[in-house]
């Protein structure tokens, strides 16, 4: 019976016969897979060569191991990292450079909304910003750190240098969503890194020894083993509050935060109620504006102007359907 080290490493091998145990190919001669040991004699560690030498076999086989020794499906490779590199930055763009939902007014609007709060005694810090001397539509919040008004505001991501508001909101939870992808790309290029180029197994070996040695068969791809694990965990924790916020209370994280400074949210020991709820499958399409080719009609809300939570979701002045 061939163990699954000998099987992933024989069909590395590229069309060849398959074989018990290592495969003794030398690496990269044919175009598939490389494998170590490059001969049939076991080496303590492998050869020290340059850091892209190193690399370059362990990302061949990362991605469809099977088909991508066939040249046909070689661009099946690239096209998937490529792809998830492109949204990852494409979304970490968005979230860093676009208006998350800035409220603006010019002089003399400030002026007319001072007067006009002042006459009918609403002059409070609840509704009005003295910082940007404007009213604050409601599920805004002024960021202390931007200094300035943001349109449902959820916090201020120093990771992404910008405050997550109405406006790119999206954007972050796909950076997030990709960023989690390419750290388990990371993860499962170091494994296969491993069991490519270090002469240890877990079952083996032990716990112990099969670290150290592959702590010492490439110091650098440990390293960024260790670091893809640390971000994949807060990356994960992020990702699952985000989310369960979103679908699951339809509230912000600032909302969450001080739920129980604004009147609209009903707050107990247990829960919050939250107004702007419409329930988890309601609640995603609106956040995400989903469509797909018609099916659905998300509910899109201008939250710069919206100032009032007793939405009509039919007459356009509040909700206004697509
Ligand atoms: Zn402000
Ligand atoms: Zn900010």
């Amino acid at each position: 019976m061939m163990s699954s080290r000998g099987v992933f490493l024989a069909q590395a091998g590229g069309g060849r016969p398959r074989v018990r145990g290592r495969a003794r190919t030398p690496a990269g001669r044919d175009g598939g897979c490389p494998v170590w040991p490059p001969s049939g004699r076991r080496e303590a560690r492998p050869r020290r060569t340059t850091l892209a030498a190193e690399l370059r076999p362990a990302s061949d086989c990362v991605v469809f191991p099977k088909l991508a020794e066939k040249k046909k499906f070689a661009f099946l490779r690239e096209l998937q990292q490529f792809h998830t590199l492109v949204a990852l930055f494409y979304n970490f763009g968005k979230s860093w450079k676009s208006d998350p939902g800035i409220i603006k007014a010019s002089e003399e609007q400030k002026k007319k909304t001072i007067v006009e709060l002042a006459e009918t005694g609403s002059l409070d810090l609840s509704i009005f910003c003295s910082t940007c001397l404007i009213r604050k539509p409601v599920r805004s919040k002024h960021c202390a750190v931007c200094n300035r008004c943001i349109a449902k505001f959820d916090h201020h991501c120093p990771w992404v240098g910008n405050c997550v508001g109405s406006g790119n909101h999206r954007y972050f939870m796909g950076y997030l969503f990709f960023l989690l992808c390419m750290i388990c790309w990371m993860i499962y290029g170091c494994i296969c890194y491993w069991r490519i180029h270090c002469a240890t197994t877990y079952t083996k070996d032990g716990f112990w020894t099969y670290v150290t040695q592959i702590a010492t068969c490439s110091s650098w791809m440990f390293w960024m083993f260790l670091n893809s694990v640390f971000h994949f965990m807060w990356v994960v924790v992020l990702i699952m509050c985000q989310i369960y916020q979103i679908a699951c209370l339809g509230i912000t994280t600032n909302e969450r935060m001080n739920a129980r400074r604004y009147k609209h949210f009903k707050v107990t020991s247990t829960s919050i109620e939250s107004p702007f709820n419409h329930g988890c499958f309601r609640n995603l399409i609106d956040f995400f504006e989903l469509r797909c080719c018609g099916l659905f009609r998300p509910v899109v809300v201008d939250w710069t102007t919206q100032h009032s939570i007793d939405y009509d979701q039919t007459s356009g002045s509040g909700y206004q359907l697509v």
